[in-house]
């Protein structure tokens, strides 16, 4: 998606350790303009698909999805995270592996906003290493709906996150997959 690999280019920050800094359209403070050509580029890629549900994670995720299910009209359901060592049984959960944080976490949602029947598009900002995504797969699959498939705004494609969702037959769709950065000079290549 060219308007978003310009705007990347133009204002995402490379940091060590292969981290995208996208504070100020994206993960901090939010371009809504530009969120919602996004939304309407995840209508177009999973046109002729059924969904009737969207599902993210706290917190990044949940702007994104919220225009994209607009562009589906269905609601969004975002997976919290939490640290809560005893979980009622009224929720699915599953661990996740923080790539930014490098710690690992419970995320959970209700059984009563996702079940049987539920044809689930997984939205998230970024793909790096990919467990939030298989977390949020997980959670799909416990629950017994389905998963349509999942959309990424950005997919850093050097890391393996992309491969291993693919492998696993899921139709992913990275809106802009950065091949390469470099923290020294700034620069990003596009796959
Ligand atoms: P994964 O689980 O695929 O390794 O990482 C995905 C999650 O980590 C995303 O939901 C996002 O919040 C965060 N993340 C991973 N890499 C980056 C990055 O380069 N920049 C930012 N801003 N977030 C990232």
């Amino acid at each position: 998606m060219q308007l978003l690999e310009d705007r990347i280019r133009r204002d995402g920050k490379v940091k060590e350790g292969n981290v995208l800094k996208v504070d100020s359209f994206l993960n901090h403070q939010m371009d809504v303009r530009l969120f919602r050509e996004i939304g309407k580029e995840f209508k177009r890629r999973f046109a002729g698909e059924e969904i009737n549900k969207i599902l993210t994670i706290e917190a990044s995720g949940i702007g994104i999805a919220c225009v994209t299910a607009e562009e589906f009209d269905v609601p969004v359901v975002f997976a919290k995270k939490t640290q809560t060592k005893n979980i009622a049984g009224d929720v699915y959960t599953t661990k996740v592996e923080s790539f930014t944080h490098g710690r690992v976490y419970d995320i959970i949602v209700s059984r009563e906003f996702l079940g049987e029947g539920d044809k689930v598009l997984i939205i998230d900002d970024f793909l790096a290493n990919g467990k939030a995504l298989e977390g949020l797969a997980e959670l799909v699959k416990l629950s017994g709906a389905e998963l349509v498939g999942a959309g990424i705004v950005i997919e850093k494609g050097f890391q393996i996150g992309g491969d291993l969702i693919r492998a696993k037959g899921i139709h992913l769709e990275s809106l802009a997959i950065v091949e390469s950065m470099n923290d020294q000079t700034g620069e990003i290549v596009f796959r």
